[in-house]
C-alpha cells in the first residue's frame, strides 16, 4: 500500500508547489469534492435543529444508531419506492457518509474471503482491503474492454462494485449488471455496490440501484451518500441499505449499535430536507450545474486533442496522458505550466497508470481558463 492516500499526496505536491510560487493561481480539478453551496432548504433545516437543541423541550441526545426513523422511510418513499424497490425500514442504515461503512462493512466477513475490486477505482476498497488484510483479485477495466470489467475468474466473496464508476465514469447497462447479480448468487458472493454518483446518471437503461435487477436482494449491499448527490461532503450523512435477504442485516445492526453511536442529528434533518420540494429543487439545480461542467470539460480535451471517457452518467472525465506519458508525470506538467491539478490516474490503481482524472466539481469560470492554459502548453 502507498504511505500516503491518493488525495493526500495531492495535497502535498500542490501545497510544495503553493509555497515556492505563492502568486500563482492554481485551478483545481482534482479531488472530488463538491462547490456549489447547499440548498437554501438544507441550512433552514440545520439552523432549526440547531435551534431545538438549544431548549430543554425540544432537546435530544443519542439518537438511534441505524438513524432516525423518519429519515429512513424518507429515504424508502424517495429513492426506493418510486423504483419499483420495496425494503423495510430496519433495511436501511443512516451513516455520516459513504466513506466508513465502505471500509467497516469488512467487518462481516471472514479475514480469508477474497475481495475482487475493479482497477483502477476508489481507493478506499483497496485500501481497506490490504488494512483487513485480505486477498485482492485485480479487475482491470481499460480501454480494450471498454472499461467494462469481466467477471472474476477465480470465486470472489466480496466484489465492491462502484457505477457509475470513479474514476472512469463507466456505467453498466441492465443486463450487464443483471450477470454480476446473477454470478454473485451462483458464488455465494456479497456485492459491496457504492451508489455514491447515482445522481448523474442521465441514460434510461442504467440501473439507479441494484435492487432494480432480480436477485439482488439475496447478494447485495447498497451503500449511498448525500455527499455528491446534495453537497453534503461536509455535513456528512449517507446510508447503507443491507437487505436481511443476504442474511448480513442482524449482525450490521449489532456491529453498529456496537461501533457507531449514530449520525449527528443536524446532519440527519439536514438529510431530511433534500427529500422537500424545495431542496430537490435546490439539488437539481446543482447536478444541472456539474453535468454541464463535465460535459464542457470532456468536449473542452477532446477539442485539444486528448482521447477522453467519461463526464456522462459521472461528474469525472477520465483522460488518457499524450504520448506515453505516465500519470504523475502529467500530473507534475499540469501543475508547473499551467497550475492545473488533476488527480493521477495510477493513485486509482495499476490499470489507471497513463491517465489523469479532472473532476467536474470545480468553478466553471476556473474550468474554462484551465482548458485556456492547457491551450497554450
Ligand atoms: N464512494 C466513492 C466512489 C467516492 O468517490 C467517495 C468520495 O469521493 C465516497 C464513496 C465517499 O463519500 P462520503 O463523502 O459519503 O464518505
Amino acid at each position: 500500500m502507498p504511505d500516503r492516500y491518493l488525495f493526500k499526496e495531492i495535497e502535498v505536491r500542490t501545497d510544495a508547489y503553493k509555497a515556492q510560487h505563492p502568486d500563482a493561481r492554481l485551478l483545481r480539478m482534482g479531488v472530488g469534492d463538491v462547490t456549489q453551496p447547499l440548498p437554501a432548504a438544507v441550512i433552514e433545516a440545520m439552523h432549526k435543529a440547531v435551534d431545538e437543541l438549544a431548549h430543554v423541550e425540544t432537546f435530544r441526545g443519542y439518537g438511534p444508531e441505524e438513524g432516525y426513523a423518519w429519515l429512513r422511510q424518507a429515504v424508502i418513499d424517495h429513492e426506493y419506492t418510486p423504483r419499483g424497490i420495496r425494503l423495510d425500514i430496519d433495511e436501511v442504515f443512516i451513516s455520516e457518509g459513504a466513506g466508513s461503512d465502505l471500509g467497516n462493512l469488512s467487518e462481516l466477513f471472514l479475514p480469508s474471503n477474497r475481495v475482487a475490486i475493479l482497477d483502477p477505482s476508489y481507493p478506499a476498497y483497496m485500501d481497506g482491503s490490504i488494512m483487513a488484510g485480505r486477498e485482492v483479485i485485480h479487475l482491470p477495466c481499460t480501454i480494450a474492454n471498454g472499461f467494462v470489467p469481466e467477471l472474476p475468474k477465480q470465486k470472489a466473496d466480496i466484489i465492491y462494485l462502484c457505477l457509475p464508476n470513479n474514476p472512469t465514469g463507466t456505467v453498466l447497462r441492465r443486463h450487464e449488471l443483471q450477470q454480476w447479480v446473477n454470478y454473485a448468487i451462483e458464488n455465494q458472493s456479497i456485492i459491496i455496490f457504492d451508489a455514491a454518483y447515482e445522481a448523474y446518471i442521465e441514460e434510461d437503461d442504467v440501473p439507479h440501484s441494484i435492487y432494480e435487477l432480480e436477485g439482488a436482494k439475496q447478494v447485495a449491499i447498497e451503500v449511498r451518500s448525500f455527499s455528491k448527490s446534495a453537497g453534503f461532503t461536509a455535513v456528512r450523512c449517507g446510508y447503507t441499505v443491507v437487505p436481511k435477504e443476504t442474511g448480513l442485516n442482524a449482525m450490521w445492526l449489532r456491529r453498529q449499535c456496537t461501533k457507531y453511536n449514530g449520525t449527528a442529528y443536524v446532519a440527519q434533518r439536514a438529510a431530511q430536507a433534500t427529500f422537500t420540494p424545495e431542496g430537490k429543487q435546490g439539488i437539481a439545480a446543482n447536478l444541472a450545474y456539474y453535468k454541464r461542467t463535465a460535459h464542457l470539460i470532456a468536449d473542452g480535451l477532446t477539442a485539444l486533442g486528448y482521447k477522453v471517457y467519461g463526464g456522462k452518467n459521472a461528474p469525472y472525465i477520465w483522460c488518457k496522458t499524450p504520448d506515453t506519458m505516465d500519470s504523475w508525470t502529467f500530473f507534475d506538467l499540469l501543475l508547473h505550466q499551467c497550475q492545473v491539478v488533476c488527480t493521477p490516474g495510477a493513485g486509482f490503481g495499476d490499470a489507471g497508470q497513463g491517465f489523469v482524472r479532472f473532476s467536474a466539481f470545480s468553478n466553471r469560470k476556473d474550468v474554462e481558463e484551465a482548458l485556456q492554459r492547457m491551450k497554450k502548453l
